[in-house]
């Protein structure tokens, strides 16, 4: 039977996993093929896939091939969120090692529309430089930040002069929390009714968000398009060069399979 691993964390790696189980929520093995779902063991309580699950880093690019050759992997899909740039990587250098075919399953990133005022930067650093002119351009007080970028990247855009932060995340960020950053832990989907209510509760002036893509986070991009909000847009890092890539569980699932 041909061995699959998927490396996820993701709406996505949990469909793909779903439907090379035979799309129910029974075993690992359907359709021909043995699934094993890899996660980073970083997230508590964290959404599972069905079947085989194993947990934790494999310890680098070494750590990967070696457990790719011993589990006998016949096929490696990459369906990490488009920010876990150290995996993909580790990914795409344990497959050119070991022969294991690699196929990256990424969501498409969002567009920009009529009645958006986005900015995209090309880094968590880029953006906390834009919201440090952007205080330094206040004239009232401080400027009111959503922060949706994650709590690890808190520590970038702590600091700041004149910017008070709403910072959204899954897991609580590791202490100590500055006076000037409120934590709201929620981890979705959510809703433009919710958002909305949310941006007004808080008199937020500007939404700090990665272009993560997909339908659960998107309700606070329209909310902030009603109201009228800013939203600073951290670009995805680039792929490796040469990776196959698709932006659907089903075109991963048909590849999967042979
Ligand atoms: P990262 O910076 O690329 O990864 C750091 C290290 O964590 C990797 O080098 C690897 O350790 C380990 N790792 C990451 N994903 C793994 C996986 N699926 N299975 C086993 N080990 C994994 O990634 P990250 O940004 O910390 O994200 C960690 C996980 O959370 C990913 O699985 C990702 O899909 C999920 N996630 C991330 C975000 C985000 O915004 N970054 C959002 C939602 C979900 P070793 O080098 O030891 O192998």
């Amino acid at each position: 039977m041909r061995r699959v691993l998927i490396l996820g964390g993701t709406a996505e790696a949990r469909a793909l996993a779903a439907e090379l189980s035979g799309g129910s929520s029974g075993g690992s093995s359907g359709r021909g093929v043995h699934v094993v779902s890899s996660l980073a063991g970083r997230v508590s309580n964290p959404r599972l896939p069905v079947g085989e699950v194993r947990e934790g880093g494999f310890g680098g690019a070494d750590g990967l091939a070696a457990w790719l050759a011993a589990e006998r992997i016949d096929a490696l899909v990459d369906a990490t969120h488009p920010f876990a740039a150290r995996m993909t990587a580790s990914a795409a250098e344990a497959s050119a090692r070991t022969g294991v075919p690699l196929l990256v399953l990424r969501r498409p990133g969002w567009r920009e529309g009529p009645g958006d005022a986005w900015q995209r930067v090309p880094s968590l650093p880029a953006a906390a430089a834009r919201l440090f002119e952007t205080a330094a351009q206040s004239s009232g007080g401080a400027v009111r930040v959503f922060l949706t970028t994650g709590r690890r990247s808190l520590p970038v855009f702590t600091g700041l002069a004149g910017v008070w932060l709403l910072a959204r995340s899954v897991d609580p960020p590791e202490p100590p929390v500055p006076d000037h950053v409120h934590v709201l832990l929620d981890r979705g989907p959510y809703t433009v009714e919710g958002e909305r209510a949310l941006i007004r509760e808080h008199r937020l002036d500007v939404l700090v968000t990665k272009d993560s893509g997909g339908p659960m986070t998107t309700a606070k991009l329209v909310a902030a398009r009603e109201l009228g909000l800013p939203v600073i847009m951290v670009d995805r890092p680039p792929l490796p060069a040469g990776v196959r890539l698709v932006e659907t569980a089903t075109e991963a699932a048909a590849w999967a399979q042979g």
